[in-house]
């Protein structure tokens, strides 16, 4: 509710840090129980940040983060110790996020001795039983992940984030750094590993065409802030927000006789995060900008039953 993270940057004549970066900037917005809301935008807009911040891997610089009505940035540190079972993330670099000189094994018996999971028996049997859920042998226990192509450390990414049984997963770009082929076959772990154990996932993806097979609803943010939230259909069918609406043109289709049809191009250029412009911070790329959008910053509010952040949604 109405979360910011801005990092000051820069240095004035007195030694002050005078310019901030407003990665997220006042976000609202709800997940609920089991669903997949993905998270989307390009490079920059704030969608990892705001991710981070939601799990508290990340301090906040203003707004409050309820899950299951508690505020996850008020809580004590042992208080957070234990919530940190229930929230889990998979990072994007199944190359990087896995450390390569651990064992297998101790990588996924790491959060369990943390939270005290049991005895070294028992915690042995819960990582070959992790291994088994991400459809790896339990015989590869043993071995080191520069052994591994990078579908299976994927795989071992996320029995590292399921072996404390979370409620939440953050999803960073989980697939983004797979190929096509492989990438499919990580959603479908993804999705049958949410219906075996009712998972609730926040997707945070640059890849549209990943959305539309896996998500039940999407945000879409530009610079830091939210522009449209819609269940997919919604978005993909309807788009209100002209920045949705391109985004939305630049996926690929396998459809031949839409390869001939002219695509709307986004033309412009991104305002600098720390240099915003007054009014709405996509005029500068907006074809449909009037003069109110450049001084009025529109809110995202309802529009036509569905929260959309433009002065003059498409299609109403
Ligand atoms: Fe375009 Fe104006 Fe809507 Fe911004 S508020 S997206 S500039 S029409």
């Amino acid at each position: 509710d109405g979360l910011s993270k801005h990092y000051p940057i820069g240095t004035s004549f007195f030694g002050r840090r005078d310019q901030v970066i407003r990665a997220v900037d006042g976000v609202s917005l709800d997940i609920y129980e089991r669903e997949t809301f993905a998270l989307v935008g390009e490079s920059g807009c704030g969608k990892t940040t705001l991710g981070r911040v939601m799990l508290r891997l990340l301090d906040r610089t203003a707004g409050t983060v309820r899950y299951r009505g508690q505020d996850l940035h008020a809580l004590n540190d042992s208080a957070m110790r234990a919530m940190r079972k229930k929230l889990q993330i998979v990072f994007q670099d199944p190359f990087a996020s896995l450390n390569p000189r651990m064992r297998i094994k101790d990588i996924l018996a790491e959060p369990l001795r943390t939270h005290r999971f049991g005895t070294e028996a028992q915690i042995e049997e819960r990582c070959g039983e992790l291994l088994d859920m991400v459809g790896l042998r339990r015989t590869l226990l043993r071995r080191y992940p520069h052994q591994f192509s990078g579908g299976q450390r994927q795989r071992i990414g996320i029995a590292r984030a399921l072996a404390n049984s979370p409620e939440f997963v953050v999803c960073d770009e989980a697939v983004s750094a797979l190929d096509v082929s492989i990438q499919a076959q990580v959603l479908n772990l993804l999705r049958d590993l949410q219906e075996q154990l009712k998972l609730t996932y926040l997707f945070i993806t640059h890849d549209l065409s990943v959305v539309r097979q896996f998500a039940d609803r999407v945000g879409v943010m530009f610079l830091g802030r939210m522009v449209e939230v819609g269940t997919t259909e919604e978005i993909f069918s309807n788009p209100r927000h002209p920045y949705t609406m391109f985004l939305i043109s630049a996926v690929p289709r396998a459809d031949p006789h839409q390869r001939n049809r002219e695509k709307p191009l986004l033309v412009g250029d991104i305002p600098s995060p720390m240099n915003l412009p007054t009014g709405c911070r996509f005029q500068t790329r907006c074809p449909y900008a009037q003069a109110i959008c450049r001084t009025e910053e529109p809110a995202l509010s309802d529009r036509g039953g569905r929260p959309v952040a433009c002065h003059f949604p498409l299609g109403l």
